[in-house]
């Protein structure tokens, strides 16, 4: 059922396998290091030399967007303390952007889907303000083990604490 939720992030078992964790260069027909090579300017709200803000295109709520580092991250699994200043970055860039592009004092939310629930396997934040569209499509955003909230990766990438804690090829 949470396959149909959401059309830019439906089980990524049913399109590919997973990369490799230790893979960071572009990797051919990734969809966003297309986009992080110049492949949709039209798509980009915000650049700078780590990351991209682009709309998602099957927005699930009323203001819904996808950060992207240019590097290719495969997932959340992949990341390891050496990703804490990474995944600041992505939460910092995606509520500026998001506060620009949503109504004022809308609430926000923030988060990664984690495997096997994204349909691309680059690293994406969703930054999204509510109301969710349609109202369902929230249990895509915020059920534990399918939904990984921002601050608690950025929780666990601190409490790593320089130990290779998950992901064979997490960066220390
Ligand atoms: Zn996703
Ligand atoms: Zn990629």
């Amino acid at each position: 059922m949470l396959a149909g939720l959401c059309g830019a992030c439906w089980p990524q078992w049913a399109r590919r396998q997973p990369k490799a964790c230790d893979e960071r260069d572009p990797v051919q027909g990734c969809p966003f290091c297309a986009v992080a090579a110049g492949a949709e300017p039209d798509r980009v709200l915000y650049q700078d030399s780590r990351l991209i803000v682009m709309p998602d295109r099957s927005p699930r709520a009323a203001t819904h967007l996808l950060v992207i580092p240019r590097a290719h991250v495969a997932n959340t699994n992949c990341m390891g303390p050496g990703d804490l200043d990474l995944a600041e970055e992505l939460e910092r860039v995606g509520r500026e952007v998001l506060s620009r592009h949503c109504a004022p004092g809308a609430p926000m939310r923030f988060g990664y889907h984690v495997p096997p629930w994204r349909s691309v396997d680059h690293l994406h934040l969703h930054c999204l303000a509510p109301p969710f569209t349609p109202p369902l499509a929230a249990l895509k955003y915020s059920v534990p083990g399918v939904w990984l909230p921002s601050r608690e990766l950025i929780a666990r990438l601190r409490g790593a604490g320089g130990k290779r804690a998950w992901g064979a090829g997490a960066r220390v």
